[in-house]
């Protein structure tokens, strides 16, 4: 019964993040590089997370990007010991947090190489990009995470 568990495409929770694939491939582009970025609407002056084609307070697609800061402050945060996507299952328990920025941005992410008994609320982190399941085509993809400063 215990077999090694295969991942079919119908159960990928992934983002698509090729230029072929997905309109907001310039994220995963930057991302690749190192560097955070989202969406600011350059009508209304609204900046989105996560980024978008359309803004979502007045409706523009003027849209440019923008980098994020690049420390971001802890908010609240959660341990999960189960349940974990495939890529984390090793690693487990893994933080998860709510990151807020100078921006007004709040981001939802996992905490990488951390022990759950060194977080706490208020504790900078900094960008940390992960490697998650390639795509249907092979691809590499890639996830934003934080890591403590
Ligand atoms: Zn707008």
């Amino acid at each position: 019964m215990a077999e090694k568990m295969t991942y079919y495409t119908a159960m990928d929770s992934y983002p698509q993040q090729y230029e072929d694939t997905t309109q907001l491939y310039k994220f995963y582009d930057y991302l690749r590089e190192g560097k955070l970025t989202t969406t600011k609407c350059k009508d209304c002056g609204a900046i989105h997370w996560p980024p978008r084609k359309i803004c979502p307070e007045c409706i523009s697609d003027n849209l440019e990007w923008v980098d994020m800061p690049e420390v971001g402050t802890i908010y609240s945060y959660t341990v999960a010991y189960a349940g974990l996507p495939p890529e984390l299952v090793d690693k487990a328990p893994i933080v998860y947090a709510l990151v807020d920025f100078d921006n007004g941005v709040r981001i939802f992410s996992g905490l990488v190489d951390c022990e759950p008994e060194s977080v706490s609320t208020g504790l900078k982190v900094e960008l940390a990009v992960g490697e998650v399941p390639p795509d249907q085509l092979g691809r590499k993809r890639i996830s934003p995470y934080f890591k403590l400063v």
